[in-house]
């Protein structure tokens, strides 16, 4: 028989190491889309690798929770650039794709979007394309390749072996800093400095079968969501442990686009310390999300508490675990909380940061961010490695500079800094610590972006 067409012949975007890039980003979260985006959108020859099945990163991770500062304020300012191109995107699906944020929930959200998981990894896929962006699933990096101290390639760890990648600036957006550490940069990687309490660790999942203007009438009326989640801890998930169920330490729940589906987004990692830089501890936190998940249907169902739930079904776990914080860029400038409640100007400004700010360890402290913290470039920095640029949510920050603004939105905006960036370097054969940070700034103007 003939041999018929192979994926060879049909997929022209994959990525091919053949090709000389101007650009490698590795990593397809919020920061790694940004990356891709902004850089292809200026001309440079761009590939984005990402580990896993799946590009979002924790945003398509947990299912429908909802992408914050997708927008300025409440009143839907836009913040140009990138982040207004995926919210255009996914909002051109109409319902079956988003749902505003505010609807169902008492939580203030309504600068936020929960967004259907499948048609964000098909927005992502054909923004790939018209931009003419390399892209590979299934491809973590394992190793970097280096000239003394330049990142000249990346080795991703393919079903088909380990391949060496070369680009001319290399993007780590993994968020765990997987590409800054293989370089060898300084990394922080005890968590909080002062008492290293490490964030959570989230197994999302989605319960089906409910009941939602029910649940949600008395969600609203339980008041028991944002801006704390501890009163939601002490009054519901203690008596459930008392009474032997096996719970997360906090739920937070979120609407989905699809009737009678509940996404769920928890303290899964309970008060244990979890380092995610270890396959052991994802693994741990794999089958403690399993056994929440179903115990949180057992409770519910048999307590009868939470109204709306009664009949509901475990859909599904996963899709898989969700750090927070794992390791973080010591670069030229470390990012701190008095950065982002000061609203500290940078001459090297290239994002900002809005929304709002998670609380830290049990002391539940939390920063307050001034809307529109200015985000230097230095951030981005390694103090020794050329050839690489750190962002999201392993780029330079201390964890409360980092919780401070650490939404979808600004990483997205974040990782489009860094995008613009890699490309001018790229065309202008500079390294990145060399680059004339105007440059970037002139761009993001171009683009839409005020900063
Ligand atoms: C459970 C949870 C709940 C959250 N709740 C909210 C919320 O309600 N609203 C909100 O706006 N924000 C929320 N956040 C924050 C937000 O999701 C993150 O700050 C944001 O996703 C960080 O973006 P990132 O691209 O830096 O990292 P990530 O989203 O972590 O993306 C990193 C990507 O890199 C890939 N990767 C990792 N290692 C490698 C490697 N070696 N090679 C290739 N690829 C690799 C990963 O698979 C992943 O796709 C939450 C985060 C978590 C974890």
């Amino acid at each position: 028989m003939e041999k018929g067409k192979t994926v060879l012949d049909v997929f022209n975007s994959r990525a091919n190491p053949d090709t000389p890039y101007d650009v490698i980003v590795c990593g397809g979260g919020p920061a790694g889309l940004g990356a891709a985006l902004a850089a292809g959108m200026n001309g440079a020859k761009t590939v984005i690798f990402e580990g896993r099945n799946q590009f979002g990163g924790s945003a398509t991770g947990s299912n429908w929770m909802e992408w914050n500062a997708l927008f300025k304020d409440s009143d839907g300012r836009r913040r140009g650039g990138v982040n207004d191109l995926i919210v255009d995107e996914i909002q051109k699906w109409g319902p079956d794709a988003w749902v505003k944020g505010d609807r169902g929930r008492v939580i203030r959200d309504h600068y936020a979007l929960h967004i259907h998981p499948e048609y964000a990894k098909k927005a992502f896929f054909d923004l790939f394309k018209r931009y003419k962006i390399d892209y590979q699933l299934y491809s973590p990096v394992v190793g970097v390749e280096k000239e003394g101290d330049r990142v000249t390639g990346v080795v991703i760890g393919a079903k088909e072996g380990n391949v060496t990648y070369k680009g001319n600036v290399i993007i780590d957006a993994s968020g765990d800093g997987d590409v800054a550490h293989y370089a060898g940069c300084e990394m922080a990687t005890e968590g909080e400095e002062t008492t290293h309490w490490r964030a959570f660790v989230t197994v999302s999942f989605l319960v089906c079968n409910v009941d939602t203007a029910k649940f949600w009438k008395w969600l609203n009326m339980a008041d028991l969501m944002v801006p704390s989640f501890r009163p939601y801890r002490e009054r519901i998930l203690e008596p459930g442990i008392k009474l032997g169920y096996n719970l997360p330490t906090w739920i937070g729940f979120d609407e989905a686009t699809v009737p009678g589906i509940v996404s769920i987004n928890s303290g899964t990692s309970q008060e244990i310390s979890v380092d995610p830089s270890k396959s052991y501890s994802l693994t741990y936190m794999e089958q403690a999300g399993t056994d929440q998940a179903i115990d949180f249907v057992r409770w519910v169902r048999t307590e009868r508490n939470h109204p709306g739930m009664e009949e509901c079904y475990l859909l599904r776990v996963g899709p898989y675990a969700l750090a927070r914080d794992t390791r973080r860029l010591i670069g030229e400038y470390v990012f701190t909380d008095k950065d982002v409640m000061n609203g500290s100007q940078f001459d090297d400004t290239i994002a900002t940061k809005y929304g709002s700010s998670d609380p830290v360890g049990s002391v539940r402290k939390a920063t307050t961010i001034r809307q529109g913290a200015p985000y230097p470039y230095r951030c981005y920095l390694p103090k020794k490695i050329d050839g690489l640029l750190v962002a999201g949510r392993c780029g330079s920050a201390t964890l409360l500079g980092h919780f401070g603004g650490k939404s979808i939105g600004n990483m997205i905006c974040i990782g489009q800094g860094a995008g613009v960036a890699a490309a001018l370097c790229s065309k202008n054969g500079v390294q990145p610590r060399k680059l004339d940070y105007h440059l970037i700034q002139q761009k993001l103007d171009e683009m839409g972006v005020s900063l």
